[in-house]
């Protein structure tokens, strides 16, 4: 352990020019040096990527850094490329060329580091490419989406920890900065890390002061600028929840002279990188975005971290309060509360849950094929009405019960542009390989600009393994004779048995996405209670990740008792006139059959079926957003009128 650490040392300063640890890394990198898989949980901007850049290093072999962000792995991989370390991005923003040197760079040893989003290892050529390297280390960022019972599961982080151990990774690194206890035992317990190899610091962060606004949405822009008004100019960051209201905003604060920018997912990548550009020298800027801004910027003077609307969880909201003084100088967060946000987020919790009705005839299709399934999630989702999101998540419910077990997906068409003749290519390979090639090529089609090739087709009408045809095609854009993409995907799962009773699991799976759904909706009332609550607020956040103070913080609005003014229920006034549900139900009887269906509706919540019906257009849908889902649920499953459906469980 003191040779390890002496080596990481001398790595930190020479490489890195930095003379000290931050808290927790030292530890973190002992264990992956020594041969062990580690866990980290660090704050926010606490030096997570050190942990795996330094190990990179010093252990031979590559290091893959799995994360969700790597759009927002830029500015990494340039900064390890100025100190002079061999790291490259792969993803589908390179060109040709570019990835064709960076597979090279691998090979011959000239990368140490390769960064990947978590989708990639669905593409078998790259998960042939990168199993047949020694991976020393394999790092997976925002580790904390393995967990089923987090607040952002991403089914794919499950078949990553099955990739690390076929790939033969010799360590993982499964770090984040957002886990509960339960979450953090249950990355140790799918990534197989040691749990005395689980490194937490502390989350407390005494330059932070927090305060809570209670406010009503026709005083909120009015209580920002106030509270704008009454601190000095700074790097400000405002949270919304919505694209149409990051505009809004932007555009109110600069009709007050303000200098603010909007940021969110409807404007293009250039746009969003100037706004980054932008921000990122700022004394004085604003920037008004929705959750995704931030992620990926290292700017450690932002004074001001601003939630107009509510943040969706605890996670959330300390990962993006996180943002705000990392140079450790006071900065100041305010929360403007309105109970009216707390209708928009759930309506987005609650558009995933399918009826159960979907989740049966998803299981009657799945089951009434033979042993060998190729899905298309869109077909599928489109056929019963279940978002892709979730119809992946059945399907690794299904394998963890052990009915069915998931193969690589296959791609099943390609498509290229040929960059020079045929004539030419063919004069490139050796005699004996040319007839193949030149099949190859007869059998693909010629549309306007591309060509399409079905490589399972070609593969029987050749005579070889489908393998064969994909890796030719492989070969030749490695060599840059084509531009080749793959057009589109079938998820391969084999059934190893059938369900004893198909009814009882469709409930049981109903009931689980139930759950998580009510999981969800809870951490959002968890977040009002926090703002509401007469506990320092620091502590109580603290408490949740798992870490006990015993002192208040002294500089929280329930710590200065401030005025948080009035907080407001919600409810649906009891002299409501609710409309008519069977006319309205009439409109799609198909599709707006179930109580759970006609609801979301009603209340704005679009889905496969909704989107396929064209109803969004329709006058009724979102005729009664405004009110709580729960509430518009229990009044149409009260309505008389024959609704004739089937039982809904909440
Ligand atoms: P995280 O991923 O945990 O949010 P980063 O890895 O992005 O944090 O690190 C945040 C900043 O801290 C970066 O600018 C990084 O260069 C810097 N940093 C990391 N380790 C050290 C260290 N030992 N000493 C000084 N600065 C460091
Ligand atoms: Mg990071």
């Amino acid at each position: 352990m003191s040779d390890t650490s002496e080596v990481a040392r001398e790595i930190l300063k020479d490489r890195f020019g930095f003379d000290q640890f931050k808290p927790g890394q030292e530890d973190v990198i002992g264990h992956l040096l020594s041969g062990h898989s580690a866990a980290a949980v660090f704050p926010t901007g606490g030096g997570k990527s050190l942990c795996y850049q330094l190990p990179a290093l010093a252990l031979p072999g590559l290091t893959v850094v799995v994360s969700p962000l790597i759009a927002l792995m830029k500015d990494q991989v340039d900064a390890l490329g100025a100190l002079g370390i061999g790291a490259v991005r792969l993803d589908s923003s390179l060109d040709k060329d570019a990835y064709r040197d960076a597979m090279e760079g691998i090979r011959r040893g000239r990368i140490s580091l390769v960064y990947v989003a978590p989708e990639r290892f669905n593409n078998e050529r790259f998960r042939e490419f990168i199993q047949a390297q020694k991976i020393a280390l394999f790092a997976v960022d925002e580790a904390h989406c393995i967990s089923e019972w987090g607040h952002n599961f991403r089914p794919d982080y499950l078949k990553l920890a099955q990739f690390a151990k076929t790939a033969g990774a010799e360590r993982v690194f499964a770090l984040t900065a957002t886990a509960t206890p339960d979450v953090l035992d249950e990355m140790c317990r799918l990534f197989a890390i040691d749990p005395e190899c689980a490194v937490r610091t502390g989350f407390y962060r005494a330059n932070l002061s927090l305060h809570v606004r209670a406010t009503h949405p026709s005083s909120r822009d009015v209580a920002l600028l106030d509270e704008l008004n009454s601190h000095p100019p700074g790097p400000t960051i405002i949270y919304v929840t919505v694209q149409k209201s990051a505009e809004r905003v932007a555009e109110f604060l600069r009709q007050s002279g303000r200098d603010a920018k909007a940021y969110h997912a409807g404007m293009s990548a250039e746009e969003r990188a100037a706004t980054q550009e932008w921000f990122f020298p700022c004394q004085a800027g604003i920037v008004v975005a929705t959750i995704a801004f931030g992620m990926g910027i290292d700017k450690s003077d932002i004074r001001y971290v601003h939630h107009y609307n509510l943040a969706k969880s605890f996670e959330g909201l300390s990962q993006e309060i996180g943002r705000a003084g990392r140079d450790g100088k006071p900065s100041r967060c305010v929360t403007f509360y309105c109970p009216e946000d707390l209708v928009t987020l759930e309506n987005f919790v609650l558009g995933d849950t399918p009826t159960l009705a979907a989740v049966r005839s998803f299981l009657d299709d799945i089951f009434s094929q033979g042993d060998q399934l190729e899905l298309a999630l869109h077909s599928l989702s489109a056929a019963h009405d279940i978002r892709i999101l979730v119809l992946r998540t059945l399907l690794v419910y299904l394998e963890l019960e052990g009915l069915i077990e998931g193969g690589t997906p296959i791609y099943t068409s390609y498509r290229f542009i040929p960059q020079v003749s045929s004539t030419e290519i063919l004069s490139a390979y050796e005699n004996d390989r040319r007839p193949f090639l030149s099949e190859l090529f007869k059998l693909s089609k010629k549309g306007r600009t591309w060509f399409t090739l079905d490589a399972a087709n070609a593969a029987s009408a050749l005579g070889v393994d489908r393998l064969a045809v994909v890796r030719a095609l492989d070969e030749l854009a490695e060599r840059g004779f084509f531009e080749l993409e793959a057009k589109s995907v079938k998820h391969r799962f084999t059934v190893l048995r059938r369900p004893q009773d198909q009814g009882a699991l469709g409930q049981a799976l109903f009931s689980r996405l139930c759950q998580r759904e009510e999981r969800d909706i809870q951490r959002l009332e968890d977040v009002v209670q926090l703002l509401q609550s007469d506990q320092c607020i620091v502590n109580a956040l603290a408490e949740y990740f798992g870490e006990r103070r015993t002192q208040p913080c002294g500089h929280c609005s329930v710590c200065l008792q401030e005025d948080r003014g009035q907080f407001r229920f919600c409810d649906v006034d009891p002299d409501f006139e609710w409309p008519d549900f069977r006319a309205i139900a009439l409109i799609a009887p198909q599709v707006l059959a179930t109580p759970r269906s006609l609801a979301r509706f009603l209340c704005g919540i679009n889905s496969p079926a909704i989107s396929k019906a064209r109803l969004k257009k329709n006058d009724s849908f979102g005729l009664l957003a405004a009110l709580p889902f729960d509430q518009v649920l229990a009044q149409v499953g009260k309505a008389k009128g024959g609704l004739d459906d089937v039982k809904i469980a909440k």
